[in-house]
């Protein structure tokens, strides 16, 4: 029979509220869409192509021209990432499911078939309306970008190799945790949401970007201050715990937060009161080995307006409780904020042997907590000067007194001739 070239192509999207609280079509890219033809009834693959970053995918095949009808599958998975059903508690059994996204329901002639915009979405008829199926594209959706934004601002930032979301998660642990060894995110149905996929992705990132091994590296049982691990190890566990939450919710808003209407913002710190009230630390030590400790001083090293801010004391609670109170009265010639981001965060990970560290972020040594990390963070970062750090670590301790405005202009007395002098309070910048 005479052949022809077939040509058959489609789109994937999904549609979900999830991320910004906004309805909204997100690309599917770089998902395995197979496709399937038959006459007479019985299917057989014409191979697999990938959707490209807006979700768009084509198929060329020679084949002959009998009319057929096609059936086209799609799976989550690529040499970066893998979204997979756990039903099973072998990690060599998981299964990445092909989902059908479309089949005919009678032959068609060729030899273009277009199938158009297939979206995941609730009320979409078969399996992409089921809401494990839409939950799978959103995690897809997620991570993917989260890698791919990764690595457009720092090779460093890359994932070491593959790495695994089991969803839904139902053997091993009712709650979700992350293994390092299997490289896996454990997510239960009922724990679904983006901020829980990102903190247990933000574990496996940490897992590929630190130095040293502890007994407790195989899995963090989360969510946080599930407290199995033993106190000598507090702190480094507490950072890890307290990374993965800041880390969620700073890239939730780093990326999705300038969409219109997006609920998602920059993580705040809190005031001192707060950290006392609100999450009963009591000392700086506390806060070091708190994983909401850890979450708050992470917030205060990436916020915004410092010098606008005022953290209070540990017995009086601000208007703003629990986050810190913006000032009423102007403040003028303060230093310059260092203004950092989560990539700044995220870089302080990274070997640093000409600014003293030569290791990565160490897990397995119990003096790597949030106060060393602050330490690396202005010896590593251009941005964070010594007397900057100095004052972000006064007030996360409970028991400080510095306020931000302390190192203003404004904050002076006059000099006896009535004459402000502005050269004492010039700050340090580095280059
Ligand atoms: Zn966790």
């Amino acid at each position: 029979m005479a052949q022809q070239m077939w040509e058959i192509s489609g789109k994937l999207q999904v549609e979900e509220s999830d991320i910004t609280g906004v309805t909204t079509r997100r690309p599917l890219a770089n998902v395995e869409v197979e496709v399937m033809a038959s006459n007479f009834g019985v299917y057989a693959s014409w191979g697999e192509v990938r959707t490209n970053s807006d979700g768009e995918w084509t198929l060329r095949k020679e084949k002959d021209k009998s009319k057929r009808k096609f059936k086209i599958k799609a799976r989550f998975a690529d040499s970066e990432l893998e979204v997979n059903t756990g039903l099973l508690a072998n990690i060599e059994d998981y299964l990445s499911p092909a989902i059908v996204v479309f089949e005919h329901d009678h032959e068609v002639e060729g030899p273009d078939i277009q199938i158009g915009t297939r979206c995941f979405k609730a009320g979409a008829s078969g399996e992409l309306g089921e809401l494990t199926n839409i939950r799978q594209a959103i995690t897809w959706y997620l991570c993917k970008t989260v890698i791919n934004t990764m690595q457009a601002n720092d090779s460093y930032f890359s994932f070491d190799g593959k790495i695994h979301i089991v969803y839904p998660s139902n053997v091993v642990s009712n709650i979700p945790y992350a293994n390092g060894v299997t490289r896996c995110a454990y997510i239960q149905t009922a724990w679904w949401s983006p901020d829980t996929v990102l903190h247990e992705m933000s574990h496996l990132w940490n897992y590929d970007h630190n130095y040293g091994t502890a007994n407790w590296i195989g899995a963090v049982l989360c969510p946080p201050d599930f407290d199995t691990h033993s106190l000598a190890e507090r702190r480094p566990i507490a950072f890890h715990e307290g990374f993965a939450e800041y880390a969620a919710q700073a890239l939730l808003h780093e990326i999705w937060g300038n969409e219109p209407n997006s609920i998602r913002e920059r993580p705040l710190p809190y005031s001192r009161n707060a950290l006392v009230e609100s999450l009963h630390l009591h000392t700086r030590d506390e806060v070091e080995q708190s994983d909401q400790g850890v979450f708050r001083a992470l917030a205060l090293l990436t916020s915004r307006a410092l010098y606008k801010r005022r953290f209070g004391d540990k017995d009086t609670r601000l208007d703003s409780y629990p986050y810190a109170q913006a000032v009423s009265t102007p403040t003028r010639d303060c230093p310059e904020p260092p203004r950092l981001t989560i990539w700044d965060v995220l870089k302080v990970f990274q070997a640093n042997p000409g600014a003293g560290w030569p290791t990565e972020w160490q897990v397995g040594n119990n003096d790597y907590g949030v106060v060393r990390f602050f330490e690396r963070a202005a010896d590593v970062l251009p941005a964070l000067d010594e007397a900057t750090k100095d004052l972000m670590l006064n007030l996360i301790d409970p028991n400080g007194t510095l306020e931000p405005q302390s190192r203003c202009e404004s904050s002076l007395e006059p000099s006896p001739g009535g004459v402000i002098t502005h050269e004492t309070v010039t700050s340090p910048t580095r280059l």
